[in-house]
């Protein structure tokens, strides 16, 4: 297997042998398959997942606009700041000039797998958009998604990087994220305070315990405005 890759002047070979080299791409150690340069006095590796990684694509953090791979760090001292893990890269970057967002590879591939705490197995990302039902939303879509590896827990993208706690304009205090509500809500019907519809209690809620407000995830994370009072 041959490979013309954008980053290196050789053309590249699909190899099964690992010894202990550094990829180019992401900058972590390789062992098993990779690809490295043809020409014999050249040193130059780069993960199959690396070396397959989209020109363009939409991250999670960054829902405003794209962000671009670029084979070199963007900036002029050869280096950037993974807005994610925070670490100081000189390898590829996902990159976004409007906001001078970046991403380091490693985080981009890391989140393929995922552990969340709001369930007890690893969640696999759904490679292209899916219909499905999400498990912490409530809603049906057609979206990026995170679905179990054991069971069939299916949530949104979007949903798995939802804030722990969130500040609203027109709350006073900040919601907490809750992954279902507690068994004191089950007594009586609950609605959301901003959209004025039932809440379904095994699915997520920003809540505020003070003042027990309780808001759908989407509504709370929208713009919507709250029914007003008479
Ligand atoms: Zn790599
Ligand atoms: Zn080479
Ligand atoms: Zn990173
Ligand atoms: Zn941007
Ligand atoms: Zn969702
Ligand atoms: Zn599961
Ligand atoms: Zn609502
Ligand atoms: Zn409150």
């Amino acid at each position: 297997m041959e490979l013309e890759h954008r980053s290196h002047c050789h053309p590249l070979f699909f190899q099964r042998e690992g010894n202990a080299e550094l990829c180019q791409g992401c900058g972590k150690g390789i062992s098993g398959c990779a690809y490295s340069c043809s020409q014999p006095n050249c040193s130059f590796y780069l993960h199959k997942a690396c070396a397959e990684l989209p020109d363009e694509f939409k991250h999670p953090m960054h829902h405003q606009h794209p962000l671009y791979l670029f084979i070199k760090p963007p900036y002029s001292n050869g280096r950037f700041q993974c807005n994610v893990c925070r670490y100081s890269r000189d390898k590829f970057a996902y990159h976004c000039a409007y906001c001078q967002f970046d991403t380091c590879i490693s985080c981009v591939l890391e989140e393929r797998k995922i552990t969340h705490k709001c369930h007890n197995h690893p969640l696999n990302l759904v490679q292209r958009p899916a219909l499905f039902h999400c498990d912490a939303c409530d809603a049906e879509d057609k979206d990026s998604s995170y679905l179990c590896s054991v069971c069939p827990f299916w949530i949104h993208r979007g949903c798995v990087s939802l804030p722990s706690t969130f500040k609203r304009i027109d709350h006073d205090h900040p919601l907490t994220l809750l992954y279902y509500l507690s068994h004191e809500y089950y007594k009586s019907d609950i609605n959301c305070k901003i959209c004025a519809k039932k809440v379904n209690p095994s699915y997520w809620v920003y809540h505020c315990g003070k003042c027990r407000y309780v808001a759908h995830v989407n509504c709370a994370t929208s713009k919507t405005k709250p029914p007003s009072r008479r």
